[in-house]
């Protein structure tokens, strides 16, 4: 099949004015002028969307799926204080409403041209869930305990997970790895676990030096997670001793960053000796710019990681923490709040944002040579964006308009591996009706 639209944008060569791919079973096999590829395949069906960009698939470098139902529930309290309250609504959830909420959050990141996740998970809901949707994912396993007498068992359980989880899903699509949760919430030995588990390239994530709560709490043994937080959890350790550095020179410490696959979300509370250490790591980040900022967790230093020739993508973080998983937001509001801080100084363009919303969330995964880029070979993981509502027209340059214009009701078609996952409403594999009917019960339980 020949897709065509007015612009198609490949993302690692320039766009390409009335383009189009042509698609057979789930590959790329050629790329350019419609014209052209129309009269080299006079037989081929054709599938002309107008006044749109065809793009490759969207790439949500960080999220949670299976906390969609907890959109809107604690929305105005900064990071500590909103985590522990989603701490103590978790509790009233079964495993079921998590893999249902998942179901939500598979359908709405279709919905928004994502064809591809990095989700972190305790509960495997978003390995079913990406199963299920057609996504392609890689799934991290959850591990966390502060209590030093529970990190084998906690190791022995994740193992386990793991090993059913990449069961449950394609391996093709799907591929699955470990989350040590974050500074505030591992000991030590678990980081140095984890580290050796991984060292065979299973991939890991980390949330890393997120909030300023979290860097206190780290280097001086103060703020909310010092007191509320180990308050909550009951096998934390009673004195917590501060330990004079950053919350990336105390995960180094522990030998994570040695793993060859490692990525780390948010980086918002670092400094250039921080960034240093990251990049000497080839450790790459999903810069989460709508959470960071809602939570008021800071800005991250996203120029600074570029320069640094740090790989950066975008990540929503999930409906728990932003209440929309829509990378066009994602982008423009990362963006916008890179130029409101730098001004003229390290100028971001649209352009580098499409790029970093696709092809560069590829390249953190480990997955570029099959995905990230509309390229003969790879795998056909492609979107339609309508551009010709009036706040849209006239498209001067597309990623401007993408970047600027557009957002999850532009969608028209995501398509994972030649197969069409979402059309215009409609979802392939998924039930709409019965995951609102879902979310409707989940709304009731969690408010009780
Ligand atoms: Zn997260």
């Amino acid at each position: 099949m020949i897709l065509t639209a007015r612009y198609v944008i490949p993302v690692a060569t320039p766009h390409i004015e009335n383009g189009a791919v042509l698609v057979r079973d789930d590959t790329i096999v050629e790329i350019g002028d419609y014209e052209h590829l129309r009269a080299a395949h006079p037989d081929e069906p054709v599938r002309d969307f107008g006044l749109a960009a065809l793009l490759p698939g969207f790439i949500d470098l960080h999220t949670h799926l299976e906390y969609s139902s907890m959109r809107g529930l604690v929305d105005d309290l900064p990071y500590s204080r909103w985590k522990l309250q989603v701490m103590e609504r978790e509790k009233h959830l079964s495993q079921t409403d998590w893999e249902d909420a998942a179901m939500l959050g598979a359908l709405e990141s279709l919905r928004s041209g994502i064809t591809c996740v990095a989700d972190i998970t305790a509960t495997g809901a978003s390995a079913r869930a990406a199963h299920a949707s057609g996504l392609r994912a890689t799934i991290y396993r959850e591990a966390a305990t502060m209590d030093r007498t529970k990190v084998d068992s906690v190791m022995l359980q994740a193992d386990e997970d793991i090993r059913s989880w990449r069961e449950i899903a394609d391996p093709s699509r799907v591929q699955v790895g470990i989350a040590p949760h974050a500074a505030y919430s591992c000991h030590p030995e678990l980081f140095k676990k984890i580290a050796e588990y991984a060292m065979d390239g299973t991939p890991v994530s980390i949330h890393l030096a997120g909030s300023k709560e979290e860097y206190e709490f780290v280097k001086y043994g103060s703020s909310m997670l010092a007191v509320d937080y180990r308050a909550a959890v009951p096998e934390s350790p009673s004195v917590w001793l501060p330990t004079g550095v950053s919350p990336v020179r105390y995960v180094l410490q522990w030998g994570l960053f040695k793993v060859p696959n490692l990525l780390a979300v948010h980086v918002t509370q670092v400094d250039d000796s921080d960034i240093e250490v990251l990049a000497s790591h080839d450790v790459s980040i999903a810069y989460c710019p709508r959470c960071n900022a809602k939570l008021g967790m800071g800005i991250a230093p996203l120029y600074k990681f570029i320069q640094s020739d740090l790989i950066v993508g975008i990540g929503t973080d999930s409906p728990a923490s932003n209440n929309v998983i829509d990378m066009f937001d994602e982008m423009r509001i990362g963006l916008l709040l890179q130029r409101a801080i730098l001004g003229e100084e390290h100028w971001l363009g649209a352009r580098r944002f499409v790029k970093m919303a696709t092809l560069d969330g590829a390249r953190a995964l480990g997955i570029d040579d099959r995905v990230g880029s509309l390229e003969p070979g790879k795998q056909a993981d492609i979107v339609a964006i309508d551009l010709s509502h009036s706040h849209q027209v006239p498209t001067h340059y597309p990623y401007s308009t993408v970047v600027h214009t557009a957002n999850q009701e532009n969608v028209l078609l995501t398509m994972i591996g030649g197969e069409v996952a979402y059309e215009q409403g409609t979802w392939a594999a998924l039930d709409q009706e019965r995951i609102y009917a879902r979310a409707e019960e989940m709304r009731v339980k969690l408010r009780s």
